[in-house]
């Protein structure tokens, strides 16, 4: 069975998040001096230690962008720009799906061979709205939106699936939601990165060790992702030496 993420694998979305981000710059900036304060990095720390809170997803960063602009400018910001904000979040929640050049030629190149299966995290009401809008559900066995991706999650979602770590693989942009959680079950990866990832998705420990680098491929394009998924069967059918 093959996994595949959505955000940034399917379609885009960091760079929506990125524009964002530079966009809460430029409202903060009209209160402090941007030479002098870190602002995406308070930025950062404020979304980190919310996402017990809030969880993964736009609601929570727009909140968090409030909580953050309140903070930086001594309570000083005005309500027409924590307006701003919202209505920033609200152009998130409604841009339109663009999938991902020659995504979908690869995951139904995927599909004949393999069960595929979409696991994503992030606002449900959101992450719903995208797959419809995607028109690729139909690929997909089952499709998981999650809370988070840590190997507890996984281990949950192979037992409903009723089949071993072995034998699954995941692909997606993340190593710290998509690739790492599943070597570490015992499963397989295919990590292709995003031209551009948010910093707590990068955060990872991938094993580099003899045993476990080989369960994993990284590719650049999505073209390239059905003779890698195809590489990784063959290893996983072909019984390891003692
Ligand atoms: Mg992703």
């Amino acid at each position: 069975m093959i996994g595949f993420d959505a955000d940034d694998t399917l379609w885009r979305s960091q760079d929506y998040f990125d524009d964002a981000q530079a966009e809460f710059e430029r409202i903060v900036g009209g209160y402090v001096d941007l030479a002098d304060v870190r602002v995406l990095d308070a930025l950062y720390a404020v979304e980190t230690a919310n996402i017990a809170v809030f969880g993964y997803g736009v609601k929570g960063m727009a909140l968090s962008m409030v909580e953050s602009a309140t903070q930086i400018t001594g309570g000083r910001i005005a309500a027409l720009d924590l307006h701003r904000i919202v209505e920033m979040a609200k152009g998130l929640l409604r841009h339109p799906v663009k999938l991902l050049p020659g995504i979908r030629k690869a995951v139904e190149a995927v599909a004949v061979e393999f069960d595929v299966v979409l696991i994503t995290k992030g606002d449900l009401f959101h992450q719903e709205a995208k797959v419809r809008e995607s028109g690729l559900s139909d690929l997909f066995r089952r499709i998981e939106i999650v809370s988070e991706k840590d190997p507890p999650t996984y281990a949950r979602l192979l037992a409903e699936f009723g089949i071993d770590a072995g034998q699954f693989l995941m692909i997606g942009n993340s190593l710290r939601s998509d690739i790492a959680p599943v070597l570490a079950l015992g499963g397989w990866g295919v990590h292709m990165p995003y031209r551009t990832t948010w910093a707590h998705e990068t955060a990872a420990e991938i094993p580099t060790d003899q045993d476990q680098a080989p369960r994993m491929r990284v590719v650049a394009a999505p073209d390239a992702l059905p003779a890698a998924v195809d590489a990784l069967a063959v290893c996983a059918r072909t019984p390891r030496e003692a």
